[in-house]
């Protein structure tokens, strides 16, 4: 399945047929060697010509050949000897006039000699030029075969995959099926460009591919290709940056325009942080190279004309470091996110890798995907092909139960892994913190709806719960801004009714920072303060020559005040989610536990399970 062992294969193929061409043309040199000097075995012996007349005279030859195009004369003498027999006359000169005796010899005059035969003497010398060319050619060629790029620094090392064989198709991506309806677009734009051109649609050039390691990136890039059917051109943002300057962006112009000639197709640049970095940030060396390279790839994809349908997908797991130039309209302005497997998805994943081994019938799939939470599929994949190992090891003839222990347990406790297995704990916590955050929002009438709620650890975070408004807003009022202030709180809350004053955790950092942030800014810029309606305050700072300049046009008093009314806010906030969570404790409960089971819920379902929840009295509307 992994497209580099397959390319190595290719390669291998490649390499032997460079060898049996090097040994035919060794064998052939040989033979040339060996024919050209049984042709030179005799020796020559060169006679002064007025020694070869009074020899003829005398009547020791039997022939004397003469050449019209040059003035050589070959002698064949009457006694056979293993000597060739050669002498020079001036040209044009005539051996009657020099005394030669006709009758004494033949002489065979030589036409123009015809045209085959001068091809032939320049094919001799020719010939073992171009053999000795072509074994160095083969040399120098077998040399960079075996990984010494002297000579092709500046091609790109771009894997083309387009084998029927190593084909990848969405069916063989478990889960993801958001990511894959984004992506169902680029392959519907790749295999109909026709019906978007006659609209005048542009189809995009550009799709960036967002998720953490091991979350099947590469491998649904490498569908997008399999269904649409084209040929795919990976390489890897890493190996575009070399040391020698230029050599990048001269890989960028070769990867390029070789996918031009293969179009329709799909470029795929993995790692793309490695040379998309936002310029001038100062972060990691080879900055020269790596913005000519980036500036390189901006450059090719603007000289993209509509219709080449060459379409660009890369991957990264960091989106929040790329140059923004990258992420501009007509460059990358798709994105398709791709997240950690939820439960149902994991055991998807878990089944498919599970497909081509043997295992024991009994094996409960689900209950390893509910104790997996935050293992990406690669992680799962690995898993899988830890056990058939162990399996192996034991010499089980099935993979058993205790394999797939085992490897899970190797698995999770890696050293790097330590950190990802969530415990039961923190899932406990996490789905109370959620649904806290969820109950709070749903219960105060001008919070957005709940969209969805999840319990899968999502950049940095512990869970997520999203609120979406039902159309875009432009203004925000206070009371909405409250009740947005209330249900940031209501994780925090969530925990401490549950758990206790003091246990509550460090998952609510986030939510308390961005809550203190909110209220600053309805008080200081928004004049949504009590005591300060109406009121706005500079407070700028700024660095100059070293010097911290601290611009504010309000006096001490006031500044008091100002945090006095932040703490207002941010106490009022956690009264009402106190107030609402502990008057809805039921549906906390409720909807906790349908989290622990299924740890991703969308807003149905949240409407379903919260519907009959109420707003307290004590808690104030505005
Ligand atoms: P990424 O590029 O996001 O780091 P890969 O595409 O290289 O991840 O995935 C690594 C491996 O993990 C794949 O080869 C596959 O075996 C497994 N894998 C990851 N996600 C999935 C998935 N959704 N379905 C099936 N296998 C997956
Ligand atoms: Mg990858
Ligand atoms: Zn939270």
């Amino acid at each position: 399945m992994n497209g580099q062992t397959i390319n190595n294969k290719r390669n291998n193929n490649r390499n032997n047929f460079k060898n049996l061409g090097f040994l035919i043309i060794i064998i052939l040199l040989g033979l040339a060697i060996l024919a050209s000097s049984s042709n030179t075995s005799s020796k020559v012996d060169v006679l002064p010509l007025s020694q070869v007349i009074s020899n003829a005279n005398a009547g020791d030859y039997k022939s004397i050949t003469v050449s019209a195009n040059s003035n050589k004369l070959l002698i064949i003498p009457k006694k056979p000897s293993s000597v060739t027999l050669e002498s020079y006359t001036a040209t044009n000169a005539s051996l009657k006039s020099l005394g030669l005796n006709y009758n004494k010899v033949d002489v065979i005059y030589k036409p123009q000699s015809s045209s085959s035969s001068i091809w032939l003497s320049i094919g001799e010398a020719i010939l073992p030029v171009l053999l000795i060319g072509g074994v160095i050619f083969f040399m120098l060629k077998s040399v960079q075969g075996q990984g010494n790029q002297a000579l092709n620094f500046g091609k790109s090392r771009a894997r083309l995959y387009g084998n029927e064989k190593d084909k990848v198709l969405f069916k063989d991506v478990a889960g993801a099926d958001e990511s894959k309806q984004d992506l169902e677009e680029v392959v519907q734009f790749l295999k109909y460009p026709k019906k978007y051109a006659s609209l005048g649609a542009k189809i995009p050039k550009g799709v960036l591919l967002i998720g953490p390691p091991g979350t099947g990136k590469t491998m649904l890039a490498r569908a997008t290709a399999g269904e649409a059917n084209v040929p795919f051109f990976s390489i890897s943002g890493s190996e575009f940056v070399e040391m020698f300057v230029g050599v990048g962006a001269s890989r960028v112009r070769d990867l390029f325009s070789k996918a031009k000639k293969n179009a329709p197709c799909i470029i795929f640049i993995d790692e793309i942080d490695a040379v998309g970095r936002k310029r001038g940030s100062g972060m990691g060396g080879g900055h020269d190279e790596r913005e000519q390279t980036l500036n390189q790839i901006l450059v090719e994809m603007d000289g993209f004309e509509q219709g080449q349908n060459v379409i660009v997908l890369a991957a990264t797991n960091r989106a929040d470091v790329l140059d923004s130039a990258l992420l501009r309209p007509g460059r990358f302005d798709r994105r398709v996110n791709i997240n950690l497997p939820d439960r149902k998805d994991r055991a998807a994943i878990l089944n498919i890798h599970f497909k081509s081994k043997p295992l024991a019938k009994d094996f409960d799939v689900d209950a390893l995907a509910a104790k997996t939470a935050g293992f990406s599929g690669a992680d799962l994949a690995n898993i899988t092909n830890e056990a058939a190992i162990i399996a192996a090891r034991n010499s089980h003839s099935q993979i058993l139960s205790s394999d797939v222990t085992e490897a899970f347990e190797r698995v999770a406790i890696g050293p790097e892994r330590k950190n990802k297995v969530m415990s039961d704990l923190d899932k406990k916590v996490t789905a109370y913190h959620e649904a806290g955050h969820a109950l709070v929002g749903h219960v105060l009438p001008d919070s957005d709806p709940v969209h969805k709620i999840t319990i899968i650890p999502r950049g940095g975070t512990g869970g997520v719960t999203w609120f979406i408004p039902p159309e875009d807003r432009i203004f925000s009022s206070i009371v909405q801004l409250k009740d947005i202030l209330a249900r940031g709180l209501g994780g925090r809350i969530a925990e401490e009714i549950i758990f206790g004053k003091n246990k509550v955790t460090t998952g609510a950092s986030s939510d308390l920072q961005g809550a203190a942030e909110l209220a600053r800014d309805m008080v200081v810029n928004q004049g949504m303060g009590d005591k300060l309606r109406n009121q706005v305050f500079k407070n700028d700072e700024s660095v100059t020559m070293d010097k911290l300049i601290h611009d504010r046009d309000y006096s001490d008093s006031t500044a008091k005040i100002i945090d006095e009314e932040i703490e207002n806010l941010i106490n009022e906030a956690a009264n009402r989610a106190r107030s609402i969570i502990k008057t809805n404790l039921s549906y906390l409960e409720k909807l906790k536990d349908v989290l622990l089971e299924k740890e991703t819920i969308d807003s149905e379902e949240v409407a379903k399970i919260l519907s009959g929840s109420k707003l307290p009295k004590t808690v104030t509307l505005y």
